[in-house]
């Protein structure tokens, strides 16, 4: 089953309107000159950035994506930001369950499962993240904290048409340290068992699961090219144009 990889970046609180969108231009240059990439790419700025980055991409196959939404359509909900908003800004995607979230604002399985069904409703295509910490790793509980954060995280009407999700790791995200390619490969086949049960052989083998924490033009080639994943989520290296096309090149995008 071909699933073409979705090479995502994900800015999180960084950039102002200047850099913002050099850094976007950059992207967007860069992607027009892979000519026919055989991955699809996508950014995820901050909310401020959103209008900004838009414009500067234009012209250039790469999606527009937000780091987060509320559940509502609209409403009093001092300081969130709705999909319908998200949607009318011009987004096509949402990360959702982010492990910054879920621990910054201690975001639930539960929590984020809503905010996906709000999403699809409204249009988006949600990234949905899952990945254990460092003690359920060590304690061998990685795939079991995966298997439940899928279950409770993905929308039981989930398809392959609206719905990524995102392996990281959460001791490998900002850290420098990527699990060995078996790990990451054992724990990508188990989702995709997982999701096979919870919405079906064909949405599973047609949804793509992509791998995040610590990607680099250096490990992109090992890790984009194992049997179940489908690309990557970045954070530090998407910052820089040249690195995120690196990553791009070498996951064999071009
Ligand atoms: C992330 O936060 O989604 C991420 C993968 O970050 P980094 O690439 O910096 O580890």
């Amino acid at each position: 089953m071909a699933r073409k990889k979705l090479i995502a970046g994900n800015w999180k609180m960084n950039g102002l309107l200047a850099d913002g969108t050099e850094l976007a231009k950059n992207v967007a240059a860069g992607v027009k000159a892979l000519g026919k990439p055989q991955c699809e790419f996508l950014v995820c700025p901050p909310f401020t950035l959103l209008q900004a980055v838009k414009k500067a991409l234009r012209g250039a196959k790469v999606a527009l994506g937000a780091q987060d939404c509320h559940f509502a359509e609209k409403g009093a909900h001092t300081g969130d930001i709705s999909p319908l908003m998200l949607k009318d800004l011009g987004c096509g995607y949402v990360i959702l369950g982010h492990s910054e979230r879920r621990a910054d604002h201690g975001e639930s399985n539960e929590l984020v499962c809503k905010k996906a069904e709000a999403a699809h409703k409204a249009g988006l295509k949600t990234v949905i993240c899952i990945g254990e910490t460092l003690a359920q790793r060590e304690a061998g509980k990685a795939v079991d904290v995966c298997r439940e954060q899928i279950l409770g995280s993905v929308p039981t009407d989930s398809t392959a048409s609206d719905t990524v999700i995102a392996y990281e790791p959460v001791w490998a995200i900002g850290t420098g340290k990527v699990p060995t390619t078996a790990d990451v490969e054992e724990v990508h086949a188990a989702v995709r068992k997982v999701l096979a049960k919870k919405l079906g052989k064909g949405n599973a083998n047609k949804m793509r699961i992509l791998y995040g924490g610590s990607v680099k033009p250096g490990n992109a080639k090992e890790l984009l090219n194992l049997p179940d994943v489908d690309g990557a989520l970045i954070g530090g290296a998407s910052l820089k144009a040249e690195d995120f096309l690196g990553i791009a090149k070498n996951a064999g995008c071009c």
